[in-house]
């Protein structure tokens, strides 16, 4: 039986591992799909403390050294579901079940959709989710970029390093994300901001072609010819597998306080996947820490018991 059984490798599981394993406490950690979480893509990191620039998986690669090394198990495995025994609990895999003392929830989110038409169908043909994983495709062509938080600004400015032309496309004249990257991207000359615009359609056979906008405050629609558009409109929580366990929130994240306790005892929230105000590497790094200390001290009065 496992000490600790983390359920995903970003940077919130990963650090749960690193925790865990210093604690003397044997951790197993789970990803179905690829380790490393949404920081992955993300191209520059410039706000981690200590770190002044490193590229996303850089730091995840690290991260993911670190727990190794310190002995963490990982089972490249989609977990389907959890559930409590007497005296421990089940990560009930595709593949097989494993038996834990306690669990650290650190499933994060996935990408929000647009929900235009022709999204669905150019997806892989145009429309992405990932700028850098799928922006050299695009060298020396037009693309756009839709959404106004840190995401599709470092998109942007990581696609204008590639891109004959980047527009910014976003539905209010604010943006959310950091102030110093749109400053950067106003001074560069092959990006173009679109604001109070939305994206009704992308349009195109085999490929996308162009997207059909809507400029909110004149209500004038236009056709903009871009061979890409790169969606960054924000994240959505998944955590449906795990609600006859835990307590989920109406926008499906975990109930879980700054504590990252959720409604069951033994059972964690760590990261983007709690409910929470601020989300952040560095509150995910910090949630990590604090669901590991907080299972090992509830496998240590367990035993007690
Ligand atoms: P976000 O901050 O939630 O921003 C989503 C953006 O998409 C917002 O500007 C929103 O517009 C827009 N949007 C949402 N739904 C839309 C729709 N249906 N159509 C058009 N636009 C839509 O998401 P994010 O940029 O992915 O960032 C998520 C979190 O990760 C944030 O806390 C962010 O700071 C953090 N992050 C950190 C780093 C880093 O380097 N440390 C990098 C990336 C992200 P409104 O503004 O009008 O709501």
């Amino acid at each position: 039986m496992y000490d600790i059984g983390i359920i995903g490798g970003g940077t919130a599981g990963m650090t749960a591992a690193i925790y865990g394993q210093r604690a003397g406490k044997q951790t197993v950690l789970f990803e179905g799909t690829t380790i490393g979480g949404q920081i992955t893509s993300s191209p520059n990191v410039e706000n981690y403390p200590g770190i002044a620039s490193v590229s996303g998986s850089e730091f995840s690669m690290n991260l993911m050294d670190q727990a190794v090394k310190l002995g963490t198990q990982t089972i490249m495995e989609q977990v389907t579901g959890i559930r409590e025994e007497a005296d421990y609990k089940v990560i009930v895999t595709t593949e097989k079940e494993y038996e834990c003392k306690s669990i650290i929830l650190a499933t994060g989110v996935t990408h929000r959709h647009l929900g235009v038409p022709g999204e669905e169908r150019l997806t892989g043909a145009g429309v992405s989710y990932c700028a850098t994983c799928d922006g050299m495709f695009f060298r020396g062509r037009e693309v756009a970029v839709v959404g106004g938080g840190s995401t599709a600004l470092q998109d942007a400015e990581f696609l204008s390093n590639y891109c004959s032309k980047v527009y910014l496309i976003h539905r209010r004249d604010e943006f959310r994300g950091e102030d110093q990257i749109v400053k950067r991207l106003q001074e560069k000359e092959n990006v173009e901001f679109i604001l109070n615009t939305t994206v009704q359609e992308i349009r195109g056979e085999q490929m996308v072609e162009s997207l059909r906008v809507l400029n909110k405050v004149t209500g004038e629609e236009s056709e903009l010819a871009v061979s890409g558009i790169f969606v960054a409109v924000g994240q959505i929580a998944q955590n449906e597998k795990f609600a006859d366990v835990v307590q989920l929130d109406e926008g499906g994240f975990i109930v879980a306080g700054e504590d990252c306790k959720t409604s069951e005892a033994g059972i964690y929230a760590a990261g983007d996947c709690r409910t929470k105000e601020v989300r952040q590497l560095t509150t995910a790094a910090a949630d990590g820490a604090v669901a590991a200390l907080a299972a090992c001290k509830y496998i240590a009065d367990f035993a007690e018991k």
